[in-house]
C-alpha cells in the first residue's frame, strides 16, 4: 500500500497520511508556534480551529493539512488552493456537500458553521476540465491559530515520484499530448523530454506538485499564498 509522504511545515519531518496528525500533535516546532498564542486567562472568546485535510480526489498522493480558522469563510480556503494547487485561468469553483448534483455552499459561509455539521466536503475548480478536491474535518479545537491568517499549512504532501515512459528514470516533465490523446501520463525524463514526438499541446510541462498537473495547461506556481 502507498503511504503519501508528506512533510511537516513546522519542523520538516516526513509524515505520512496515517501519523501526520499524531506527529502534529508532537511536533516541537508546532507547540513552540502555539506558545504565547493562548491565553493564560481564558478568554471569554475562543473560536474554533479545525484541523482540514484537503486530498485531491482522484489523486491521493496530492494532499494538504491545513489548520483554519473557524470564523474565516469557505471563500479563504477557495483562495488558498488556488494559489497553492489549482489556478490556471480564473475558472469558475464551487463547494458542494458530495459532488455534482449535491447542494452548493455559499463562499460567504463561516468553516466553523459548515464543518460543525459536516465532516466531509468538496471543491471543484474549473467546471470544464475539473479539479476536484475533498475536504475532510480531521479535529476541531478551541484556541487561537499560530498566526493572523486564516490558514496554517501543517503538512503538505511530498512531490510525487514520477518515472519516465520511455527508460523508467525519475521525470521532471509531462507531455500533455500523451495525456490528451493516448490517455496516458506522459512523464518524460530530461534526455526523453528532447525527442519526444508529440508537441501538438506545446513543448511537455514542467512537473509541479499540484493536482492540476496536465490539465489546461497548468504550470504552477503552485505555492502556498501564505
Ligand atoms: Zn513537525
Ligand atoms: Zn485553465
Ligand atoms: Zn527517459
Ligand atoms: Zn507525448
Amino acid at each position: 500500500m502507498r503511504r503519501y509522504p508528506g512533510l511537516c511545515q513546522y519542523c520538516g519531518a516526513e509524515v505520512t497520511r496515517p501519523t501526520a496528525a499524531a506527529h502534529l500533535r508532537a511536533c516541537r516546532e508546532r507547540k513552540a508556534a502555539l506558545k504565547g498564542k493562548t491565553s493564560r486567562r481564558q478568554s471569554v472568546y475562543e473560536p474554533d480551529v479545525y484541523y482540514i485535510r484537503a486530498e485531491a480526489t482522484y489523486w491521493p498522493e496530492f494532499w494538504l493539512d491545513l489548520e483554519v480558522s473557524g470564523v474565516a469563510p469557505l471563500q479563504d480556503l477557495d483562495d488558498y488552493l488556488r494559489a497553492i494547487w489549482l489556478e490556471c485561468c480564473g475558472h469558475m469553483s464551487a463547494f458542494t456537500l458530495g459532488g455534482w448534483g449535491t447542494p452548493q455552499l455559499a463562499k460567504e459561509a463561516f468553516v466553523a458553521d459548515v464543518f460543525r455539521h459536516k465532516a466531509k466536503i468538496m471543491h471543484v475548480y474549473d467546471f470544464g476540465t475539473e479539479s476536484w478536491t475533498t475536504l475532510k474535518r480531521i479535529s476541531v479545537r478551541k484556541g487561537q491559530t499560530t498566526t493572523r491568517r486564516p490558514i496554517s499549512l501543517m503538512v503538505r504532501n511530498r512531490l510525487p515520484e514520477v518515472v519516465c515512459l520511455e527508460c523508467g528514470a525519475p521525470a521532471g516533465w509531462l507531455c500533455v499530448e500523451c495525456v490528451i490523446e493516448e490517455d496516458r501520463m506522459g512523464f518524460l525524463c530530461a534526455k526523453h523530454r528532447k525527442n519526444h514526438p508529440h508537441d501538438n499541446y506545446g513543448a511537455p510541462l514542467k512537473v509541479v506538485n499540484s493536482p492540476r498537473l496536465g490539465l489546461c495547461g497548468y504550470t504552477g506556481p503552485a505555492k502556498p499564498p501564505y
